[in-house]
């Protein structure tokens, strides 16, 4: 090993193998499993935020409704509980995004994203969940010259459409909000962003729930579903639950309407999270305004400062495992931890000595146009929400709206999107997927250290509108 990469490995020699915020004292005891059978209104499969909203919004639109919500390990152990809690108003995977896809109705997306957003300041607030929500918006940060004309013409197109509320920064400018040699301009959403403590969000939720007489049954897996009478049956380990309609929150576990597995495709994320700093520390890097950070290449970090002062660093690798498998051993990667780690002290020389005390990865359910869709399976007494491709803190409180509002039968301004009424193109089975993910991820690489130039195999995927992303 390099004598530079034997230094980023020291740093990693206490780092524990679990999400940060999983270990937390706060951790609410599992609650027990289904045994024998249940019968209900509305039943939610999966206990992350997509099934934790949906009860919860299910309850408050009809207090009379009964709602069972099933979760097949803990409240909050997948993704909900080990993001980077970067919770955004963008339901689209960002302005870019959403404008290539759904320009027609991007105002009215925009609106809707902001309108979850404030209606998740509110619940967390009303509800009394202690999660540290401070809405101080994200910056992100150019860290190569094309990057700077990325910015500023985003900045502009944001700017001519009326979605304002963007502010460009020159170098200087972002260095005084946090310090970095790296950062040479940025653009600061301030309103669009919050951020918070994940999986004390889960855990808040689920409380909420409960609360309002949801009744909620971990370690219980839905193994099948199947029509019965009127409504449905989803079988369990030790029991069944009759369920008048149903909602999948399942992320990116195999769904339980098949058809829809080819949709998504797993991609690992990792992430890392240092100790806390010193007074000093801190006043080397500033960060005093507490935004989300995130650059701007293909291979993206994400990175935040934590209540307790510590840095969560993440992203950049994006692991497509073969035949899409969804295992525990996925969750943790020490070649990408070193990477990770390399790349922080480049971000921050300015730390170097400092530690980290946690690594972790999870499973992103990445569709091919990075945003949400919806639908519904057995006659209408089945909704599902998925493909929320790294951008689902606050996204998925909007898809529990829309999953309400299909299993009601509504048309609603929800409804009638484009992006809620059209489906993303599926994947293709292995071994095509793994290949044309593979050239892709090559291609993005190439891409960042080529000044941002698309090669024909990125230019010809733009014009069909797919694309990989975590
Ligand atoms: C490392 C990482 C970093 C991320 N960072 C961010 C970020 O900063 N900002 C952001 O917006 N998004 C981020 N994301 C994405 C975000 O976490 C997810 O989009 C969001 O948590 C999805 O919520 P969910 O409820 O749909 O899924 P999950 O949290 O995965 O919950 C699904 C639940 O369903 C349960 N389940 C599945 N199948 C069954 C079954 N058959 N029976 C019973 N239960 C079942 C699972 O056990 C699981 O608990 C990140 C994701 C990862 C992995």
């Amino acid at each position: 090993m390099a004598p530079a990469a034997m230094t980023f490995a020291s740093s990693l020699s206490d780092a524990q193998p679990v999400p940060f915020w999983l270990e937390d004292p706060g951790k609410p005891a599992a609650l027990p499993a289904l045994t024998g059978d249940e019968k209900t209104d509305l039943l939610v499969v999966g206990g992350g935020y997509s099934g934790l909203w949906t009860a919860l919004l299910a309850k408050e639109r009809d207090p009379r409704r009964d709602v069972v919500l099933i979760e097949g390990r803990e409240v909050g152990w997948a993704a909900s509980g080990r993001n980077g809690g970067f919770c955004a108003a963008s339901l689209t995977h960002g302005l870019a995004n959403g404008l290539a896809r759904w320009p027609g109705d991007m105002a009215r997306l925009e609106e809707l994203g902001a309108r979850n957003l404030d209606a998740i300041e509110d619940a967390v607030a009303r509800h009394g969940i202690d999660c540290d929500f401070e809405r101080t918006g994200e910056i992100d940060v150019a860290t190569e010259p094309h990057q700077l004309e990325e910015l500023r013409e985003m900045h502009e197109e944001a700017g001519r459409l009326g979605f304002g509320g963007l502010e460009l920064m020159d170098r200087d400018a972002v260095r005084a909000e946090v310090d970095s040699p790296t950062f040479l301009g940025g653009l600061w959403d301030r309103k669009g962003v919050a951020m918070l403590n994940p999986a004390r969000l889960a855990w808040g939720l689920k409380r909420a729930c409960l609360g309002l007489g949801v009744r909620i049954y971990e370690n219980t897996r839905a193994l099948d579903l199947s029509p019965a009478g009127a409504g449905m049956a989803v079988r369990t380990s030790y029991g069944r639950v009759y369920a008048r309609r149903v909602a999948l929150g399942t992320n990116v576990f195999p769904s339980l309407v098949k058809r829809i597995r080819p949709y998504t495709v797993p991609v690992y994320d990792y992430a890392l999270m240092t100790e806390p700093l010193s007074p000093g520390q801190r006043d080397a890097i500033g960060w005093r305004n507490r935004q989300g950070l995130g650059d701007s290449a293909n291979q993206f970090h994400y990175f935040r400062i934590t209540a307790d002062d510590r840095i969560l660093w993440g992203g950049y690798d994006a692991i497509y495992p073969y035949g899409g498998k969804v295992t525990a051993e996925l969750d943790h990667r020490p070649e990408t931890y070193l990477k990770l780690a390399g790349q922080f002290f480049e971000c921050f020389p300015q730390l170097e000595g400092l530690r980290f005390t946690h690594a972790w990865g999870g499973a992103i359910d990445t569709c091919s146009r990075f945003s949400a869709f919806f639908g519904t399976a057995h006659g209408g007494k089945v909704a599902y929400a998925a493909g929320y491709t790294g951008l689902g803190v606050g996204a998925t409180r909007f898809g529990a709206d829309v999953m309400l509002d299909l299993l009601a039968g509504e048309r609603t301004e929800r409804t009638e999107l484009e992006m809620v009424r059209k489906k993303p193109l599926p994947f293709p089975p292995e071994p095509v997927a793994w290949a044309g993910i593979g050239i892709t991820k090559w291609s993005l690489a190439r891409a960042d250290a080529r000044g941002g130039r698309r090669n024909l195999w990125l230019r010809t995927m733009d014009r069909l509108g797919l694309g990989f992303d975590s």
